[in-house]
């Protein structure tokens, strides 16, 4: 495949925060004098208590032991509300855009967002929760979610915050993994048309979690689409009721830099979800900058990130670091599908949006259902696009920029994790020209390196397994209750270094490309070979809208390719088409990437927040049926037993 390079427009290199000439002294200023650079960085914040020291960091197992700013003291909340009020009070904080587009939406203002989290916080404070106490938010995406958050956050109380889309079972699981005694919740969440049973799942899983031991004390339910729900006496009480009289004022609570923030599961793509721990200074800070930078947000923009706050991209990128920044943040509750594909560029218009960060899942499923739901609609005030959560294979990134954004906004393509906190490898709009499918260089104060499986260094250009070599202020600290699980998961695979678990190449311009997970790395005849590679070839047909590909047992080979395919909208699978999409792979990679076995399927599994689970595909793509592993965080576990039946059919 061809590599197109986008270079940086000079309207961007002029207003952006960073071109590239400060982006290179930054960079080296920010490795060189970490201590110096984020002390500097820091008075972005308010600080309650300046902190007179920086950075107090080991990833020498087993005692690892991450601090930033140990000594200071601030509130999250107060940073996000408080201080915005003498500037910025009567400026939407958060625009809500409904999941029906014919149901009116609602803005909330930051002084109307700061008295919202402050009776929130009040009424915490008065059902018993206190500093340290955990506190799980089950909600849909409504602008409560954002309240709940920040109320905790306000107290001291430690949020867990579990995608609405989840089941009982996994609700169970999650509350009593951090014995979590309050929970915060709706009647129904809305999401594509339907509704979720918040409330009655709420109570399943308390359930659930007593049986293990845990213990609920209350439930505070939020009243949105007015379902009746049965409220348990003593124990659930109504936000609506329970907020009417509570007092407005509720002075912030002086947080140590390193007291805990909140607690959220990873996505479980590759095995049980781990509790990420983030604490309060390092994790404010590295949000609020890598948003400010990143999308280069300015007083005015309209700023959707598309995301979940079920997920760690709705917790940096919706809630705290926009409104650490002052921003306007649109919160949306529905999907990219409903009512129509056309969706996102309709509340794109609708809102004049101009930066917006969304998901290489949902750009597929949109290509996917042809491009007259996106010309149709104007999108003129785009100016910038963001992608994350999986590799975005260059075909999609290049209709992104073409079809979505008319060749005129640039793409950051930002790779991160849960356990990052923030973005880490990006491209910031004025400064770094674009390859399709790269997620270019690193933000500043990140140390990438890639290693070979003995751990040695790899120099220049070439592939390996991605790891970071010393701290960053949005690190995550610990798994919950489990800090040797922290140690082992992270630091253990090469000495001194964070092994993030994902496959790398490095090109000569010192760019950075995400294979996929190391653990997804397949091979052939004694070729190493990552599975994007392979998916973005297929992708790349014009046919094909989504790939998954992984090793399966061959007797010869050791490994063949076992290609999952998913079609076009109108597109008819045929012995043709997988003769075809062979040649075709073959001549895009080469022979030896060519795949043995093509299986169409209407659908691939993906978890709830839509990454294709490569894991159970090897399963099935290797006859183990019996042995599919944790399916709990699936979207939906149809997919897996069709795919079952469709294998064992085929032999
Ligand atoms: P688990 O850790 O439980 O298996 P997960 O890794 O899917 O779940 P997340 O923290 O949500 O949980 O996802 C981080 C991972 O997503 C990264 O390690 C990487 O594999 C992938 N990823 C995220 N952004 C990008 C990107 N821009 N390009 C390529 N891969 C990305
Ligand atoms: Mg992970």
């Amino acid at each position: 495949m061809t590599e197109t390079v986008h270079p940086v427009t000079d309207e961007w290199a002029k207003r952006a925060f960073v071109d590239n000439a400060r982006y290179e002294e930054m960079y080296q200023r920010s490795v060189a004098d970490p201590d110096g650079f984020w002390a500097e960085q820091a008075k972005s914040l308010d600080w309650i208590k300046p902190f007179t020291k920086v950075k107090n960091t080991s990833f020498d197992a087993p005692d690892v032991s991450i601090k930033w700013f140990e000594d200071g003291e601030l509130n999250v909340s107060a940073n996000c509300t408080d201080r915005h009020l003498a500037t910025r009070g009567d400026q939407t904080a958060i625009l809500w855009e409904p999941d029906d587009p014919l149901t009116e939406g609602r803005t909330i203002t930051y002084r109307e967002l700061h008295e919202n989290v402050c009776r929130l916080a009040n009424v915490l404070k008065s059902h018993g929760v206190q500093k340290g106490d955990r506190v799980t938010i089950y909600m849909p995406m409504i602008p409560e979610v954002a309240y709940a958050m920040l109320a905790c956050a306000r107290i001291g109380a430690i949020h867990s915050v579990v995608f609405a889309g989840f089941s009982a079972e996994a609700l169970a699981g999650r509350i009593e993994d951090c014995r979590s005694g309050y929970v915060i919740t709706a009647d129904e969440g809305r999401r594509g048309g339907r509704t979720v049973p918040l409330k009655v799942n709420t109570d399943e899983a308390v359930t659930i979690a007593e049986a293990a031991g845990a213990r609920v004390n209350h439930v505070i339910v939020v009243k949105h689409t007015g379902a009746d729900v049965a409220m348990k006496d003593g124990r659930d009480v109504w936000y609506h009721e329970v907020i009417d009289g509570t007092s407005a004022d509720c002075p912030a609570e002086p947080m140590n830099a390193e007291d805990p923030l909140f607690i959220l599961y990873t996505s479980g793509s590759t095995g049980k979800p781990k509790g990420v721990l983030h604490t309060t200074g390092g994790y404010l800070l590295y949000a609020s900058m890598t948003h400010r930078m990143v999308f280069d947000y300015h007083d005015g923009d309209i700023y959707w990130c598309a995301a979940d706050v079920g997920w760690v991209t709705g917790h940096s990128y919706i809630v705290y670091g926009p409104l650490a920044n002052g921003a306007l943040s649109v919160m949306f509750e529905g999907v990219p599908t409903w009512p129509t594909p056309s969706r996102i560029w309709e509340v794109v218009d609708k809102h004049k949006i101009n930066i917006l960060y969304t998901a290489p899942t949902a750009l597929r499923a949109l290509m996917g259902a042809g491009d007259d739901h996106v010309t149709k609609t104007s999108r003129a005030s785009l100016r910038l696009l963001g992608s994350v959560g999986e590799p975005i294979n260059p075909e999609a990134w290049e209709w992104y920029y073409r079809v979505v954004g008319d060749s005129r906004c640039p793409i950051v393509d930002t790779w991160w994790q849960t356990e990052t906190g923030g973005i880490m490898i990006t491209p910031l709009p004025g400064a770094t020209a674009l390859k399709a499918g790269s997620a270019t260089r690193p933000f500043f104060g990140v140390k990438p390196a890639l290693v070979d499986a003995d751990g040695k260094f790899i120099e220049g250009a070439g592939s390996g397994n991605l790891v970071i070599t010393d701290s960053w202020p949005g690190q995550m600290r610990s798994v919950y209750g489990d800090h040797e699980r922290f140690v082992q998961t992270y630091f253990s695979a090469y000495a001194g270094l964070y092994f993030t678990g994902d496959g790398c190449r490095r090109d000569e311009d010192g760019y950075y490309w995400i294979t996929g997970r190391v653990d997804d790395v397949i091979n052939v005849s004694g070729h190493r070979m990552g599975t994007a590679e392979v998916e973005s070839a297929l992708v790349a047909h014009p046919k094909v809208s989504e790939a998954a590909v992984v090793g399966y047992p061959h007797d010869i080979k050791g490994q063949g390719i076992y290609a999952y395919v998913t079609l076009m909208v109108g597109e008819e699978p045929s012995d043709e088409l997988q003769k075809e999409l062979k040649q075709w792979v073959r001549k895009e990679i080469g022979p030896i990437a060519q795949p043995d076995l093509i299986h169409f399927t209407p659908g691939l599994p993906k978890t709830r927040s839509g990454k294709i689970m490569r894991r159970i595909l090897r399963k099935v793509a290797a006859n183990e049926f019996d042995t599919l592993g944790d399916t709990s965080t699936l979207a939906d576990p149809g997919v897996v037993n069709d795919l079952v039946e469709a294998r064992k059919n085929n032999g």
